[in-house]
């Protein structure tokens, strides 16, 4: 396969060539434009008059439109969206509303990282319809490679793509009228002279598409990107694209900047903001000393530069200050601006379902609050990032409105958050003891940061009580997230050992309609060893986190139902008697149907009783039904008190008495999506043009292919068994429901019944004189040792003390006092009571 850079480099050369029928030529020979070619870069690019240098940053050099905007108008930050949704609405796009930062329909991405990202895979590749044709969005996106630039360079992690895309056949394509929509936009919705743009020809890879495309630069500054995607990588090279796709990106916060030409892209992004920041920390802002810098910062990008320190010092000369007081000075309003802009980003994230942890790309969440809070710490700030958060959703409330909704969870989250580094804050003087006498190089302050969440900035403050000085490398954060992202990916590509089933073709599903059906005729289409292949079958494959049927085919026993790509296939427990061409007879066992299907409905309302109990944070990341329990594994921030655990078994057993339909309904996805939104995909990203919605009113609403029963009142008595922080950010609850309830339940009494006959009280007396029991066992361990005497009389069990609670509390209080698993009381009460009687025998 070649690589992104290959292909760039191979398409850049043909276009260079076929350069007329490659870009929009047509269009911007009408405009008055003309192709030159840039004497510092070499590349080509189009103006209205002749140039030198391409337009580019890094050609020109700096900025020259800080404190002078070459536009006629200046548009607010909160207004840039109704004046591009209006503009284009004049020109035929639909304005729609954003998708949110955490991409749970895409299976390729965890974070929304552009505009385009809303509609991929399947809106691009042609299986889905978009929700409008064309379209215009303002999409939020999370993007965290720049995050050391953030502050300086105009960077942000966290940003609005104003997205214009088509999505339409070859011969509806039209890059000339692409074009000139979008300087439309430029010269009247922006107020940007068309003779003050400079457009270069380029080419745009990535996500497995790529095409040619059109960056726009004015005044230093580039102001959009458009790509006309029309290929797709494949294995033995490219091809076309079915769908051909605008994909046009402009950054919604440079749009204020520039018009504004005001320093810097943070000083208008959240105003209001930024000005009780200012108020609260007192620090203040020199516009001169900004007017000379800003201009030169995008030459401190540490994405393009070798040497920062050089930079730094070339910088300083040309403004006439000492290196050491522009850094100082620089850094101190970057922290600023990290604080507000990383607060923001927070708040999106959160707000649609991210939650910070030491998990996958949630990391990175993490990772930013951190960087943020430690700058707080670091100047003595008087800020907290929860009320920040408020602020931003104040500001942003005509634009993002869900934002205001959620932010009391948000602020719960971010307060746990920053109790957690703290803790950690705590921990590092005790470790940093003893490691400060090692070498400290980069690779050990990535592996305190990863394995104990100590920020370097932490390190080095510490280090340098000590009088050692730590070097942080420039891009620590980009490093950390680069790090985890590559494990990600390896995550990803794992692969488990497949059948040769080539030939065969996909097989008809019966179980979705109704699980009480349990038997069927199917063809036998082929046998490979034990394992059989139908032409339809009612046997549920092992899939969703739910175990798979057992049963028969003309009587011989089925042992195990997997699934591989759309085909299902039986394990057979011995060779079978029948053969391919045979029609048989399938047999479900139905008990077991019956237990895994409750388990899964029951799943399903255990999660919108956390969600109802715990707050809106909470979605699904990973579920288990088998015959005994079921697991459902939640996102929250720290472990369920005993309170909270009650809290949700009684909102899931209302949601069972309520006697709620289950429906389910095939749904074609743009329709789901509208319908329900994006929080169908509970059980990640799936597959295919339908889905098959399962939905408990409003309460619940999953993607999901598993079995379900009609009603919730046949799930029976839901019993959560335990619930335990199985990783950051993760709680698994374990609960039973149906049959497997009411057997725990049976188990319990059984078990009480037996506890309270051993120690001759009655059932809520148990916990005290088992406590009883556990102390005098100690106190007679003690005398053994010291050869000490006890009368016979201090040994004596007499409490008889009520506990208050149900069956399962009075269990799990007996099994803390005993230091045992509940299972274990009637046997730890055996040998305590054994162990004392041989001890009495010896005073
Ligand atoms: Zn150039
Ligand atoms: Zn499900």
């Amino acid at each position: 396969m070649v690589s992104d850079k290959e292909l760039k480099k191979e398409f850049l050369k043909k276009a260079a060539e076929e350069w007329e029928t490659t870009y929009p030529v047509k269009a911007l020979r009408e405009l008055g434009f003309e192709r030159y070619q840039c004497k510092k870069c070499k590349r080509h690019f189009w103006s209205q008059k002749e140039d030198d240098t391409c337009g580019d940053t890094q050609c020109v050099g700096k900025l020259t439109f800080i404190g002078k905007s070459p536009t006629k108008k200046k548009i607010e930050y909160i207004d840039v969206w109704k004046e591009y949704a209006k503009t284009h609405e004049k020109l035929g796009y639909t304005p729609i509303k954003r998708y949110p930062v955490i991409a749970r329909w895409n299976p390729t991405t965890e974070f929304t990282i552009a505009s385009i990202a809303a509609f991929q895979p399947y809106v691009v590749s042609g299986e889905i319809k978009p929700p409008a044709n064309p379209l215009v969005i303002p999409q939020f996106c999370l993007r965290f490679n720049d995050t050391d630039n953030v502050g300086i360079t105009g960077h942000n992690v966290g940003f609005i793509m104003l997205g214009e895309h088509a999505f339409v056949p070859l011969k509806e394509y039209d890059i000339n009228k692409y074009i000139k929509d979008h300087l439309t936009w430029l010269e009247k919705g922006m107020g940007i002279s068309l003779k003050k743009i400079k457009i270069h020809e380029d080419f745009w890879t990535g996500g497995g598409n790529f095409g040619p495309c059109m960056e726009f630069f004015s005044e230093g500054l580039e102001i959009s990107n458009q790509v006309y995607m029309q290929y797709e990588v494949t294995t033995d090279g490219y091809k076309e694209l079915k769908v051909k796709v605008l994909d046009m990106g402009q950054g919604y916060e440079r749009i204020a900047w520039f018009t504004q030409g005001a320093l810097n892209n943070y000083e208008t992004m959240s105003p209001p903001v930024l000005k009780k920041m200012r108020e609260r920390t007192g620090v203040e802002l020199d516009e001169e000393f900004g007017k000379k810098f800003y201009p030169l910062s995008p030459r401190l990008n540490l994405d393009e530069i070798e040497d920062i320190e050089k930079a730094w010092e070339e910088i300083a000369k040309e403004i006439g200050v000492p290196p050491e007081e522009l850094k100082e000075k620089v850094k101190k309003q970057a922290a600023l601006y990290s604080v507000m802009e990383h607060s923001r980003a927070l708040l999106v994230a959160i707000t649609d379902g991210g939650l910070p942890s030491n998990v996958g790309g949630m990391y990175n969440l993490r990772v930013i609050l951190r960087r943020a809070l430690s700058y707080i710490d670091k100047y003595k700030w008087q800020l907290d990032i929860g009320e920040i958060c408020e602020w931003h959703a104040e500001y942003l409330k005509p634009l993002f409105p869900e934002l205001q909704k959620n932010i009391e969870n948000t602020k719960k989250i971010l307060a746990v958050e920053k109790k957690k580094y703290e803790a950690t804050k705590e921990k590092i003087k005790q470790v940093l003891g003893r490691i400060i006498t090692e070498e400290i190089n980069t690779e050990k302050l990535i592996e305190l940061y990863d394995s104990q969440g100590i920020t370097p900035e932490l390190v080095a403050e510490e280090a340098e009580k000590q009088g050692k000085k730590i070097e942080i490398p420039k891009d620590f954060y980009s490093l950390v997230s680069e790090k985890h992202e590559k494990k990600i990916q390896e995550a990803q590509t794992r692969r488990e050992e497949q059948l040769e089933l080539k030939s065969i073709k996909d097989t008809e599903k019966l179980y979705f309609e109704d699980y009480t059906k349990t038997t069927f005729l199917a063809e036998v289409l082929a046998i490979i060893g034990n394992k059989v292949i139908l032409d339809k079958t009612m046997f549920y494959p092992t899939s969703g986190g739910q175990l798979h049927d057992t049963g028969e085919l003309n009587g011989e026993k089925v042992i195990d139902v997997f699934k591989q790509g759309n085909i299902i296939v039986h394990v057979m427990k011995e060779k079978p008697r029948f053969e391919a061409g045979d029609v048989v007879k399938g047999d479900i066992d139905f008990d077991r149907r019956v237990q895994l299907t409750q388990h899964h409905t029951a799943t399903h309302i255990v999660n919108a009783a956390a969600r109802k109990a715990l707050g809106n944070h909470v979605n699904q990341a990973g579920a288990k039904k088998d015959m005994e329990k079921a697991q459902l594994d939640i996102t929250h921030y720290e472990n369920l008190t005993t309170e909270q655990i009650k809290q949700i078994e009684e909102e899931a057993n209302k949601i069972v008495q309520k006697g709620i339909e289950v429906k389910k309904e095939i749904l074609p996805r743009e329709e789901a999506e509208k319908k329900y939104g994006m929080r169908i995909y509970q059980g990640g990203a799936v597959p295919g043009k339908e889905l098959r919605i399962v939905s408990i009113d409003n309460l619940d609403v999953e993607a999901c292919r598993g079995t379900h029963l009609n009603n919730t009142t046949e799930t029976g008595k839901i019993v959560i068994i335990k619930a335990t922080k199985i990783k950051d950010g993760v709680i698994r609850i374990t609960f039973a429901a149906g049959r497997a309830a009411e057997e725990l339940e049976e188990k319990e009494q059984h078990i009480l019944e037996k506890a309270a006959a051993e120690l001759g009280v009655d059932i809520p007396e148990i916990p005290a004189r088992a406590k009883e029991l556990f102390e005098k066992w100690k106190l007679a361990r003690k005398a053994v040792k010291k050869k000490k005497e006890l009368k016979p009389e201090e040994l004596a069990l007499e409490k008889k003390e009520k506990t208050e609670g149900t069956n399962e509390e009075i269990l799990e209080k007996t099994a803390e006092i005993l230091k045992t698993q509940p299972e274990h009381i009637l046997n730890t009460i055996k040998r305590f009571k054994k162990e004392l009687e041989e001890m009495k025998k010896k005073f």
